[in-house]
């Protein structure tokens, strides 16, 4: 199945009021590509990742996901979020509830999981970022580091087909990003499809297959890493990567 598109963008567009945000932009998405997605605060990097689970309407345009246009109005977008799952910078973590509820209250209420299976693979998740035993803590106890593990964990446990993460290690202190890429990269290598907004060049340039820059809502560049970041042709790119390599 790899190689097979999995959301094909085709010429998006969105504004707020009379600012034009997205301009008419295209993007395919493959399945077990890793899209790293760089650009200056403002270019629209959020709210493109946004658009393509509809959290965000775009004014024009098609978002084939998985052969569905989803921007049409009479498609059921619940279930074609539950296959997209989201980490954003921050955690977002229901804070009344415990770890292990987090993880499991979606696939139960949405998925008709039982509780035994529901627990059964949070817990194997869990154990493979390393918190199995805080799964009854409750987030507030929890690390930076340590709740954006859980919450990645907890759109995992959605069975997500492909994973869209806006910035997901920039609200953390510096000593805790590591861990937060590391299991990013895990993942990545079980090619799972991932969508990254990310500032983290090194990641970019180590686990995505394609880095894209988004500059004033358009894409501007796209190269597989090593060609993007060694010989940027865009001037506006060259520009921004002086600024942040
Ligand atoms: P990025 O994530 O690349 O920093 P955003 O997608 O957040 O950029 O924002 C792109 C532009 O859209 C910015 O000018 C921002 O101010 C504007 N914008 C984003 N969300 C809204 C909103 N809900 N209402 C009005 N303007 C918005
Ligand atoms: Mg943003």
């Amino acid at each position: 199945m790899e190689g097979k598109k999995l959301i094909e963008v085709r010429n998006l567009s969105k504004h707020f009021h009379k600012k034009q945000v997205l301009k008419d932009i295209s993007l395919d998405i493959n399945k077990g590509d890793v899209v790293c997605l760089i650009g200056p605060s403002g270019s629209g990097k959020s709210t493109f990742l946004r658009c393509l689970n509809r959290l965000e309407e775009a004014n024009s345009g098609e978002i084939l996901f998985e052969g569905t246009d989803i921007c049409k109005k009479d498609v059921n977008i619940d279930l074609h979020r539950q296959k997209m799952g989201m980490v954003f910078q921050q955690f977002n973590l229901f804070p009344h509830m415990t770890v292990l509820k987090n993880l499991i209250i979606a696939p139960m209420k949405l998925q008709g999981v039982d509780e035994e299976s529901a627990t059964e693979y949070a817990m194997s998740l869990l154990e493979k970022v390393g918190l199995a035993d805080r799964a009854n803590e409750y987030p507030s106890k929890l690390s930076g580091g340590q709740q954006q593990r859980v919450a990645i964990v907890r759109a995992l446990c959605m069975k997500p087909d492909v994973m869209l993460f806006d910035e997901p290690t920039s609200a953390l202190d510096p000593e805790m990003v590591g861990e937060v890429l590391t299991v990013m990269k895990d993942l990545a290598q079980q090619k799972m499809t991932m969508v990254v907004v990310t500032h983290e060049m090194g990641f970019a340039r180590e686990v995505a297959n394609r880095v894209v820059f988004l500059d004033e809502g358009e894409f501007v560049e796209e190269n597989a890493p090593e060609e993007f970041f060694t010989n940027p042709k865009n001037e506006r790119l060259k520009t921004f990567l002086s600024k942040v390599l």
